[in-house]
């Protein structure tokens, strides 16, 4: 199988007990029925301790937390049974966690959640471009039913997203505008390979970018600059903790402009653009990026700290499958079409509305 990797993804090594946000915590750890079977076996104190904290929720093993955290975590805050029976002996989430792995057929992408403190650390103190490193595994491709075109067109199209992202002799903002545009192009012919490359070919074009934000600066954009629609979108998602609604209220208008905002951008670009793969909804994934850029932003400004922005965004929106498709499909809502984006993007946003 071809795999794909950030260019950081050697340099990550959980912080174990020094976390200051574990993963053994907040969500429900879902224990896999492999990972029960050895839970099961395991003899004495250790084994009662595992079974004791495990339940069952919507027909899932699992761990039941207590008082927000994994009852097994020590005082020191590691892992009894990474201490005792070795990494190897950990459900796939736990083993796994914070790496998360796409599979299309014969491709196989991985990227470390930014959820996590260390890898959200690595991805957001960079100031270098992000990459990413191609090799092989010896995993057979998985059998699929996708299309092969689109997905051709989809991989050349994300380098596009990625170099209009990544170009830095412009603001962040009008970068995410030219990304919406491209996006929404190819959403409406996705299924016609030789328009694709010619929007791909025409959007690689410096002299075109120019054109296209000077035609996106004359249009006459109705919508109004609030906030409010995002909010609202948070607000009706499901929420793991107190802290985001409330964030949610203090939310403000905001210009994204940083190398960590453009990090963070070409993070999700990488996660899900692909995943038009299995829907065809380009617009949607496109959309759903700069709409979670600009959240973070937003956060960043009531936090102080774009590393815990993106960490509490990721956790709440980024590991709910309910609230990501939430996210996805209010993006053919019209307080989220291209223009009501357009014009967050655009204009001179004041600080507070
Ligand atoms: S959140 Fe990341 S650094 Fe912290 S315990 Fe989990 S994997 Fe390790």
């Amino acid at each position: 199988m071809v795999t794909r990797t950030p260019d950081y993804y050697a340099d990550f090594h959980c912080l174990a007990g020094g976390c200051p946000d574990t993963c053994c915590g907040q969500w429900e750890i879902v224990v896999d029925p492999a990972a029960k079977a050895r839970y099961d076996s395991v003899p004495g104190p250790l084994g009662e301790q595992i079974r004791a904290a495990l339940t069952t929720v919507d027909g899932e093993d699992c761990m039941v937390l207590v008082n927000g955290r994994c009852p097994l975590l020590t005082a020191d805050g590691l892992c009894p049974i990474v201490a005792q029976l070795g990494e190897d002996f950990l459900s796939t989430t736990c083993h796994t966690h914070p790496r998360f792995t796409e599979i299309y057929g014969g491709l196989a992408e991985t990227m470390l959640s930014v959820s996590c403190p260390e890898a959200a650390r690595l991805l957001l103190e960079r100031e270098a471009p992000l990459t990413f490193i191609t090799g092989t595994d010896e995993q057979p491709p998985e059998p699929n039913d996708l299309d092969g075109t689109l997905v051709h067109i989809l991989l050349e199209s994300r380098e596009t997203a990625f170099a209009l992202v990544q170009d830095r002799s412009r603001p962040l903002a009008d970068r995410l505008a030219l990304l919406l545009c491209f996006a929404q192009r190819l959403d409406q012919h996705y299924d016609n390979d030789r328009l694709c490359r010619q929007f791909s070919a025409l959007y690689c074009d410096p002299n075109y970018q120019q054109r296209q934000l000077a035609r996106i600066r004359r249009l006459r954009l109705p919508h109004s600059r609030s906030i409010h629609p995002l909010q609202e979108l948070l607000q009706s998602m499901e929420h793991l903790s107190a802290q985001f609604p409330a964030q949610i209220d203090r939310m403000k208008a905001v210009s994204p402009n940083s190398i960590a905002l453009e990090q963070l951008t070409v993070y999700f670009l990488f996660r899900w653009w692909l995943k038009a793969a299995c829907s065809g909804y380009i617009w949607r994934q496109a959309a759903a990026v700069v709409v979670s850029v600009l959240a973070v932003a937003s956060l960043t400004e009531n936090l102080g700290d774009v590393q815990l922005a993106a960490r509490l965004y990721s956790k709440e929106v980024e590991h709910s499958e309910s609230n990501l498709d939430l996210l996805r499909k209010a993006m053919d809502l019209p307080q989220f079409s291209r223009n009501a984006l357009l014009n967050q993007l655009t204009q001179e946003v004041p600080h507070a509305i």
